[in-house]
């Protein structure tokens, strides 16, 4: 294996309904990433594409990719599954892209066990309060759901200390510009 031009993999975590998939989609804008597909057994949102935020499968087709060996990680959050597909990810890297996963906690840290110049970012609220509301607002989810995520963001943020680095979203153009920093910096 090439490891002289073999991209970089860029890890983003942080608690749900922190900013991190619009950090995602305006880093891929404005840097040239490869942004890895997960799949995942949760349901397809209404505003979501096969294909484009996920592959959605069953539970039965994830634990046969588990079984087969298919993921680099993965993780079980709020009762589904969700992970990343290796095949993918170590041949955009071997093809020297550098390359986006936006993962939970316990996946980011598989991935850095696995493959330990992986660079690790995690976007934190500005604060549960602004958290809470920002679940609210975009409506996605029932309450209960949005409690669960809630609740899973504190195990979330302690897990926050063990990242390379730490980036508040509070202004999202400044959180962007400052996670571009941090992907130019890491590929000198
Ligand atoms: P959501 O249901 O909001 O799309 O995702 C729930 C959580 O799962 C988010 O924190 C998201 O980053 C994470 N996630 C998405 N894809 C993967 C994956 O492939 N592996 C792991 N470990 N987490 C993922």
């Amino acid at each position: 294996m090439k490891t002289n031009n073999r991209g970089k993999l860029f890890v983003m975590s942080g608690p749900s309904g922190t900013g991190k998939g619009t950090i995602c989609s305006e880093l891929i804008k404005r840097v040239d990433i490869y942004l890895s597909i997960s799949n995942t057994t949760r349901e397809k949102g209404e505003n979501e594409e096969e294909g484009v935020n996920y592959f959605y499968v069953s539970r039965d087709e994830f634990e046969r990719m588990i079984r087969d060996g298919e993921m680099l990680e993965y993780a079980q959050y709020n009762g589904n599954y969700y992970g990343t597909n290796k095949k993918r990810v170590e041949e955009a890297l071997d093809a020297g892209r550098d390359v986006l996963l936006e993962i939970e906690p316990q996946g980011a840290l598989q991935v850095k066990n696995i493959i330990d110049d992986a660079v690790l970012i995690f976007v934190l609220p500005p604060s549960m309060d602004e958290l809470r509301k920002r679940l609210v607002e975009r409506g996605r989810e029932a309450i209960e759901v949005i409690e669960k995520r809630i609740a899973a963001s504190e195990w979330e943020i302690q897990q926050s200390d063990k990242y390379d680095y730490k980036v508040i979203n509070d202004n999202l153009e400044e959180c962007v510009n400052e996670v571009i920093g941090i992907v130019n910096k890491e590929r000198m």
